[in-house]
């Protein structure tokens, strides 16, 4: 079943984007099939899950911070994190910064920008993104690299408002894509779940975060 959603999907993302199994309070047996099934990148959204379940998996396995983040909890994941997608202040990054130094590791991290027309989820405004990647204090962060953007659309049927959150997300990336710092090295775009990847892909995401449709509901 797992081995089978995984098949499905890929077809849908025909290689426009690459999948990351969203195994948040998932065992690690279903981790497990997935990585079977050719899955390499997962998905947790919950540093201590996410480092417990790290040390079972096969070494290859790239792991994707995917939930809010708190500054005290960096330092469990930056020994192996591969991509952290939420940060959303510049605090947060120092922190990650100091924490990768720790391991003589370079993190790359994208900025989760604030998309969707609901007050409960996380993020930067525009603007505040805009500010962020020209602040001089970015040049003191030798051991992040921002890469991207990740954001999340309203949980809603209407498509079309859909389409114009993650629309909207690309022509930000677009733009702050244009701007040349060392540290900065654009080249994704986290955006597209289990109801919406297929509507992501279509408006240019490169990174699709699918977990109910591989694994069932939570
Ligand atoms: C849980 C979660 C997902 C996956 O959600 P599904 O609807 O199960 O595919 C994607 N992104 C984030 C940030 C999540 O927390």
């Amino acid at each position: 079943m797992i081995a089978e959603n995984i098949r499905q999907i890929e077809t849908d993302l025909q290689g426009r984007a690459r999948l990351i199994a969203v195994t948040k309070t998932k065992p690690v047996s279903m981790l497990a099939e997935a990585y079977e099934a050719g899955c390499r990148l997962f998905g947790e959204n919950r540093v201590q899950e996410m480092a417990d379940k790290q040390p079972q998996l096969p070494a290859d396995v790239e792991w994707h911070l995917i939930g809010h983040l708190q500054t005290n909890k960096v330092k469990y994941i930056a020994p192996f994190v591969t991509l952290i997608h939420s940060i959303d202040s510049l605090k947060l990054l120092q922190e990650v910064n100091k924490q990768a130094a720790r391991y003589n590791r370079v993190i790359e991290c994208l900025l989760q920008i604030y998309i969707a027309d609901e007050e409960t989820k996380f993020g930067l405004l525009p603007d505040e993104a805009d500010v962020l990647l020209n602040s001089p204090e970015l040049d003191a962060l030798p051991n992040v690299r921002i890469i991207g953007l990740m954001g999340l659309a309203t949980n809603t049927d209407d498509q079309d408002q859909i389409r114009r959150e993650f629309r909207g997300l690309k022509t930000l990336y677009d733009k702050l894509a244009t701007i040349q710092r060392p540290m900065l090295a654009f080249r994704e775009l986290s955006m597209g779940m289990s109801g919406d990847y297929r509507i992501a892909v279509g408006e240019g995401s490169t990174l699709v975060r699918v977990g109910s449709a591989i694994f069932g509901s939570r």
